[in-house]
Order: structure tokens, then sequence, then C-alpha cells
């Protein structure tokens, strides 16, 4: 059974008070309210990482939102995936748009970030989306296809079958233009078809598909109703902690 998750991506937001302050109302309502098996992750800045942990990571895991490729060494200002691991951090989000539009990652560097991700025990959220031009071309599915060929289907399937995958089309994130349900389930169907295609059925049917872009609690039901969303990559609406927790909530 693939697990459910709601993974919040805090972004450059919340100073280390405010942080903490909400990340410890995010933890006292998932413990009071939260049924079901599904899991909520929060992926903070690095300044919050190891304080929650420590503060609440039995109840919600604590996810990084970028780590460097290499091992170590001469990267001013980068942060190792053996550094995020030590935080108490279980995810780090690997391939953001905002990372690949911003900081020009590139698919290439993405499957190395991915590498070392797994290499140090992290379950990487890897993100792969189209843009608002490629998706009125028409071309989502060839995008979509050749970030996974290139990010992450070089991984041998045990590695691959470690990971997660976020469907974030860049035109639904931050903009309050969700996808249609059918729109995401689209494109989710075919994310597993090519699993399958490249690895096989079981992994396919095993891996977690969030979706991220403008989810809400008005849109979260209907989403993750759909047979291929396994739930949510969560921006603005983690900021909130009435609003995210009944995201998670959205799963009952
Ligand atoms: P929004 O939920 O603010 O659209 O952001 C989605 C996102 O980028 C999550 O990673």
């Amino acid at each position: 059974m693939r697990k459910k998750i709601v993974a919040g991506n805090w972004k450059m937001n919340l100073d280390y008070a405010e942080g903490i302050s909400l990340f410890s109302e995010i933890v006292n309502m998932v413990r009071d309210e939260k049924k079901g098996d599904q899991l909520a992750v929060i992926c903070a800045p690095y300044i919050h990482l190891n304080s929650l942990s420590q503060l609440g990571a039995q109840v919600v895991s604590i996810g990084a939102q970028n780590c460097h490729q290499n091992e170590s060494g001469a990267f001013t200002g980068e942060i190792s995936a053996k550094m995020v691991k030590s935080t108490g951090c279980d995810y780090v989000i690997i391939g953001h748009s905002e990372r690949r539009q911003y900081f020009a990652e590139s698919d290439a560097l993405l499957a190395e970030k991915t590498r070392i991700a797994l290499l140090h025990g992290l379950t990487p959220i890897f993100c792969i989306g189209e843009t608002l031009d490629e998706r009125n071309n028409g071309d989502y599915f060839t995008v979509i296809k050749d970030q996974l060929t290139n990010g992450v289907f070089g991984l041998e399937s045990s590695e691959f079958a470690k990971i997660v995958i976020a469907y974030e089309p860049v035109w639904a994130i931050g903009t309050g233009l969700t996808a249609t349900s059918e729109q995401a389930q689209e494109v989710h169907a075919f994310i597993r078809k090519e699993i399958a295609a490249k690895y096989n059925e079981e992994i396919a049917d095993d891996t977690t598909i969030l979706y991220g872009g403008s989810c809400n609690p008005k849109n979260a039901d209907e989403l993750f109703a759909q047979a291929d969303i396994d739930g949510g990559l969560i921006g603005g609406a983690s900021l909130k902690s009435r609003d995210f927790v009944d995201i998670v909530k959205a799963f009952n």
C-alpha cells in the first residue's frame, strides 16, 4: 500500500520564532484531530529543522527544501544531505520548480541531488511539472516524461522505490489557479504508467504521487479522491495551521 502524505512547503517564510510557533500549533492540532494513516510533513527552511524535529517529529515529520549534490567541501552557503539528515529530517524536496527556474537546476543536477539524498537516508520528494506554455502547447506529457527520465529513472528499482513524486504544474503554483481534479488525475495516471513501463507494476502501484499547486481546504477533498493522487505538497496554505490541518484531514 502506498503512503498518503500531506507535506507543507514553507518556502522562504517565517523567522525562527514564527516557525516554532506555527509548527507547535500544527503538531497539537494533528495530534488531536488527525484520523487515518496519512502522514503530515513540514518542509521548513534550514534554520528551523533541528528545533522542529525535537518539538514533534513523532507527530509531524520534517523535511528540508533542498540539499547540495556533493558530500561536503568548499561550497560556501550550501548544505549537504548528511547535514540535513543529522537535524532529524526524513524528507527533502528536490527539483521544486522555483529551484529549476531561479537557480537553474537541471534534470542532471537533480539526479545527483536525488542520489545523495537517498545515500543519506532521506526520502526525496521529487518535483516535476509543466509551465503554462507547455500546457497550452499540449507538450506537457513530453515535458513530464523527460523530467522523469532525466531526473529519476536512472535510479535502480530498489532506490526508486524509496522516493516520492510531486506533480506541481508551474501555472498552478501560488496563482490560485488549481488544476482541476481531472487535469491532475490525468497527469498522475500518466506518471504511474511511465513508472510501470520503466520499472514494474508493483513499484508503480506503491509510489506516492502528490499534487501541488494552489491546493487548499476547499479543493483538497476532490483532488485526494482521485485514484492516482496520494496527497499534496502545499505552499501558501501550509503557513496557516488551520488550513494545513484541514488539508491533512481531507483524507478522512
Ligand atoms: P502553493 O500551494 O502556494 O500554490 O504552492 C505550491 C508549491 O509550490 C508547493 O511546493
